[in-house]
């Protein structure tokens, strides 16, 4: 089976290189709070598969020191308006994090970390094209069961599961599969909400769909105690159920192909776990083909 899927694990890491340990203006009892509140915790665990074959792009530091998610260029990012760009200055809470970053600093720090990691996305996004004609990106992240200050989406009743799409990279087909997947396992999906959009390499940002890509987020409160960061008794049974959706996706993406207008269509579920599901399925394409009829 040939390998179409890049899992981009962007925010499992909790790693503080000591040589960026300096500009952090945090006690380190406050830094590893910090750490606990903004890692995505166990990502890299949880969307992992013996099964799936993929391929895996984590980033190894922390977000506190640089997040690969955002834009470079900060006059791009919503998110720089609350010290939150590329290069935090702020907290989750909106203290301090570290002094205004000088234009020698940044660049050091983009090529050490931002560069690279996107470079080798990047590889792994066009080799798979190169071999393939079609390459899926799933996003990987888990979010804090209540919102922390810095978020925008402040609403307190969050879903289980959120799946971030974009318009032109997100086979619809592909939404309604995992939402309604998700759904008869028994979990709340909210789509966009509380965090919108996914990641998509930038040379094939907005110019090809045979890239296609979806943002998966796990509420942090179903596997994990947050107060501790330790797992709960529920990783294990919520981990197999990312591999029984990580075996649907990998089928989609197998099966699926671009139509003229570069929408990933013509799917038939075969496996035994799809067949269980299949049903599923089919009222996802008579919901979907009713809605937009
Ligand atoms: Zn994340």
């Amino acid at each position: 089976m040939n390998i179409i899927t890049v899992l981009h694990i962007p925010h499992s890491s909790s790693y503080i290189p000591a040589e960026e340990r300096e500009d952090i203006l945090l006690s380190d009892e406050l830094l590893a709070d910090e750490i606990l509140k903004m890692t995505d915790w166990y990502t890299d665990e949880l969307f992992t598969s013996d099964i799936v074959k993929c391929k895996f792009v984590r980033y190894p530091v922390s977000r506190l020191i640089l997040d690969p998610e955002r834009f470079e260029d900060d006059a791009l990012e919503i998110m720089a308006s609350r010290g939150m760009g590329v290069i935090y200055t702020k907290t989750s809470e909106g203290k301090a994090l570290r002094h205004a970053v000088d234009s020698n600093t940044r660049k050091r720090m983009l090529e050490k970390y931002y560069i690279p990691h996107h470079a080798s996305l990047s590889q792994a996004v066009s080799s798979i094209l190169a071999k393939n004609g079609k390459a899926l990106v799933i996003d990987c992240h888990s979010f804090p069961s209540s919102p922390l200050p810095y978020e925008i989406d402040q609403d307190k009743n969050r879903h289980d599961v959120c799946l971030g799409t974009d318009s032109f990279h997100t086979p619809k087909a592909l939404i309604q599969l995992i939402a309604l997947n998700l759904k008869k396992m028994g979990y709340s999906v909210g789509i966009n909400q509380p965090y919108g959009g996914t990641l998509v390499p930038m040379e094939f940002c907005r110019k090809d769909r045979r890239v296609a890509s979806i943002m998966i987020e796990v509420n942090r409160g179903l596997y994990m105690d947050e107060m501790t960061g330790a797992k709960t008794g529920k990783f294990e049974s919520i981990k197999e159920q990312i591999q029984t959706l990580l075996c649907l996706i990998e089928e989609f993406q197998q099966q699926a192909e671009p139509d003229a207008g570069g929408e990933w269509r013509g799917i038939t579920l075969k496996s035994q776990a799809a067949r269980r599901l299949a049903w599923v399925t089919d009222v996802c394409y008579q919901t979907f083909s009713l809605i937009h009829r």
